[in-house]
């Protein structure tokens, strides 16, 4: 998981996991955008109305704006490269 400016992983082994690498780097990039705390916020709303609307954790975690692009995108080795500033709101 990100937690600016930290990623803190289960163990060393994931460390080497370049796509789980990659999806915390980009919540990272979502966090500076959204100055840290208001993305916590954000993401917390997020999750309860697709809570109300989904009525599954899973379905309601994977639909999260943040976590959308960053489960489209984590399996690109360029996308930190080239991604422009707030491109979650592509995921609205
Ligand atoms: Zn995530």
């Amino acid at each position: 998981m990100a937690v600016f400016p930290f990623i803190l992983i289960q163990n060393k082994e994931l460390a080497g996991n370049d796509t789980l690498i990659r999806h915390e780097q980009i919540h990272l990039k979502q966090q500076v955008e959204m100055l840290v705390i208001p993305f916590y916020v954000i993401y917390l709303i997020n999750y309860l109305i697709n809570l109300v609307i989904y009525r599954q954790h899973d379905k309601a975690y994977r639909e999260i704006i943040f976590e959308r692009e960053a489960y489209a995108n984590e399996q690109n080795g360029d996308y930190l490269s080239q991604r422009p500033v707030w491109s979650f709101m592509k995921y609205v």
